[in-house]
């Protein structure tokens, strides 16, 4: 995943996970002094709960001295999620959770802060539950194109997409936890306020529910689908890439998802 010469992006969000791949980074950066690692958090603007992680990652970042890069949703789109939950859920559209509105605009957001300190890769503390939740979720959804796109290290080529990859993907949450427990990470303990309404919440709780019953159950379906993807890539690596007519941002239609979810929105 990584090259001796990369300039790594980091998200960190302040939780346990992000914290203890930030340590591990910076601890491997000292043997390759060609690297740079920069810290990038996404401030989406939730009340009581984001303020806390930012102040949280930014003393981690200060203690290990790494850059720390704020992108925030409102500075990019000009709402913060609270306002977007209000407008949407009061105002006609409440088909969606807050998480859907967040995970499409915060995937654009550190894209755009990782090319804004010319990162040219960007890695994110996804676990293997994280891996295992969201092929299931892509499953329920029946989005068969994210399923394949998804992976440890993407493929995806395009100019102003920074590629990603997730050294902790076989990594369970529970090992994440524990080494940030005995390496004493001061991490942010708070779940977000939205968390609960997440399909990602049910996912969670039924793979767990198979893990204490079937062992192993979470690594086999991350090693299902590794061999399952080459034949779900043919039928939709031939999409393509467009340019989003509104924000010139990569998109897989004439209009990008944060686009369509903006003017939703607005
Ligand atoms: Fe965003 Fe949902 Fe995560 Fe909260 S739980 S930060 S709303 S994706
Ligand atoms: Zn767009």
């Amino acid at each position: 995943m990584l090259n001796f010469n990369d300039r790594l992006a980091l998200a960190v969000s302040g939780g346990k996970d992000s914290l203890s791949l930030l340590q591990i980074l910076s601890k491997l950066q000292k043997y390759r002094p060609q690297t740079t690692l920069t810290a990038v958090t996404v401030d989406e603007g939730i009340a009581g709960y984001r303020d806390e992680a930012l102040a949280t990652a930014s003393e981690n970042c200060r203690k290990l001295g790494i850059p720390h890069h704020i992108v925030s949703f409102q500075d990019l789109y000009g709402f913060t999620l609270d306002e977007i939950v209000q407008k949407t859920r009061y105002g006609g559209h409440p088909e969606l959770t807050p998480c859907a509105y967040c995970g499409v605009l915060r995937r654009k957001a550190i894209n755009i802060g990782a090319r804004a300190i010319c990162a040219n890769k960007v890695a994110t503390a996804h676990t293997l539950d994280d891996e295992a939740q969201t092929v299931l979720m892509n499953i329920f959804r029946g989005d068969i194109s994210r399923l394949a796109k998804e992976k440890p290290v993407t493929t995806e080529v395009h100019p102003l997409l920074v590629q990603k990859i997730k050294p902790f993907c076989e990594i369970p949450e529970n090992e994440s936890a524990l080494y940030a427990y005995v390496k004493r990470i001061k991490f942010q303990h708070t779940p977000c306020p939205y968390a609960a309404e997440a399909l990602r919440n049910d996912m969670r709780f039924m793979l767990n529910r198979m893990e204490s019953k079937h062992a192993g159950t979470k690594f086999t379906i991350l090693k299902a689908m590794d061999r399952l993807r080459p034949a779900l890539e043919e039928t939709v690596l031939n999409e393509g890439f467009k340019t989003c007519v509104e924000c010139g941002e990569p998109s897989a239609g004439d209009l990008c998802k944060t686009c369509e979810m903006l003017r939703q929105i607005r």
